[in-house]
């Protein structure tokens, strides 16, 4: 397994249920935090279930009730139904990490992979952790290293597709003196701007987390994705908030959108590191998880023997193609912030309008309620 996020982690806990000899390399030591909006859908809730971790989970997270969008001024809140929750990257990644230990897989923390070569009865990896550089043999690998990982070559078969006028994510965590005016606890609070969008969330400790989707030409006319945040922040209503976010140092993600092959010969591909859609509705870690625990069977049949090439590609894009091309859309909405800013105006008049824009932001989250509102 190679990456210890919740695709690599998930992955590693279905194998080692499997009995199989499971042996995760992740090149960060943990607890580590990461650019992710840190909300986890009601789909990755079950996928937490199902690992027996869900009320873990909840305990060192927020219940998340209410989804909230504004643009222009104007804002729209979704009362949601289900309850996802969010949750520091740092602490999910452990409880995921150290669960799948318990299970029987072995961590090699600080340690970075690559693919060295594969032959008939296994891959062949190069393991580096800062004392030394060793090889190690293994029958399956499950590449689960993310958007940037550098576990496969990067050219040739295994070069990623990367969608041209990707979004890159840029995110934060901010203390609660600096991101209370952000959100409320509870809400997930997304903002629409000329250079993308930012969403908001409080966790447990009471810190912020800002995770934010932007255009890279916008980002870059303005002067870095400080100043972009900062002014999607005025234009979506917020400009009292504008100046807290002035010396907060942003981390930056590769481009987001994008694909590519999820299996090879003894190697299967999940999570980011299979392909990503930008992150409006807050579902990758689910996706990731999903995956992880699904393709824990086709590594087991890989090592009897009887794997029949092709079928986790399918399995792969069944289960995510039609929320992919969900997030797709709505990326492609949230590209016209003016659009979005006439249609929660529309929204406050026609109640039609409001339940189907509703439905459109707080996709896989599945809504109650839905209220205009003055950002
Ligand atoms: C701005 C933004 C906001 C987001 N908000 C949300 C949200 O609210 N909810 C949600 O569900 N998703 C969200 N996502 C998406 C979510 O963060 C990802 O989909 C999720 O982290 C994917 O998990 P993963 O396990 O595939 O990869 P990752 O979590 O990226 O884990 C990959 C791991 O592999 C390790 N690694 C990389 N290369 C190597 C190597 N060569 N050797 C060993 N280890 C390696 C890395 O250190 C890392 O720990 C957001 C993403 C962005 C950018």
């Amino acid at each position: 397994m190679i990456g210890a996020g919740p695709a690599g982690s998930a992955a590693a806990f279905g194998c080692a249920s499997l009995g199989l000899r499971t042996v995760i390399i992740e090149k960060s030591k943990f607890p580590r935090d990461k650019v992710c909006g840190g909300c986890i859908s009601p789909s990755g809730m079950q996928s937490l279930e199902q690992m027996g971790l869900d009320r873990q989970v909840r305990h060192s997270a927020v219940a998340i009730r209410t989804f909230a969008l504004a643009a222009g001024g104007r804002m729209l809140r979704v009362e949601l139904d289900q309850d996802g929750v969010a949750i520091g990257r740092d602490v999910l990644d452990s409880i995921l990490l150290e669960h799948a230990v318990a299970r029987g897989a072995t961590a090699r923390l600080g340690t970075s992979a690559t693919l060295e070569s594969v032959c008939a009865d296994g891959c062949r990896l190069a393991a580096s952790d800062g004392k030394g550089t060793r090889t190690l043999n293994a029958g399956v690998v499950l590449v689960a290293d993310g958007l940037a990982g550098t576990f496969l070559p990067r050219d040739g078969e295994w070069s990623p597709h990367v969608a041209s006028r990707s979004h890159f994510g840029v995110g934060a965590r901010l203390d609660r003196d600096i991101g209370w005016a952000l959100c409320e606890p509870g809400t997930i609070a997304m903002r629409c701007g000329k250079a993308g969008y930012v969403g908001a969330v409080r966790l447990h400790d009471g810190s912020v987390d800002v995770a934010a989707a932007l255009a890279p030409d916008v980002t870059k006319r303005l002067g870095g994705p400080g100043n972009a945040i900062r002014t999607i922040a005025i234009e979506s209503g917020l400009a009292s908030a504008a100046e807290s976010l002035a010396n907060v140092r942003w981390r930056g993600t590769a481009l987001l959108t994008r694909r590519r092959r999820v299996e090879g010969d003894r190697i299967f591909v999940v999570g980011d590191a299979a392909g990503y859609v930008e992150p409006f509705t807050g579902e990758g870690m689910s996706w990731a998880m999903a995956a992880g625990l699904g393709v824990a069977t086709h590594a087991r049949a890989v090592c009897s023997g009887e794997y029949r090439a092709g079928t986790w590609t399918l399995e792969w894009k069944w289960m995510t193609s039609r929320r992919r091309a969900a997030c797709r859309m709505t990326s492609l909405a949230l590209r016209h912030p003016a659009l979005i800013s006439a249609s929660l105006a529309l929204a406050g008049r026609l109640p039609a309008v409001c339940g189907y824009l509703a439905s459109a932001i707080s996709g896989p989250w599945r809504f109650s309620q839905s209220e205009p509102a003055r950002a």
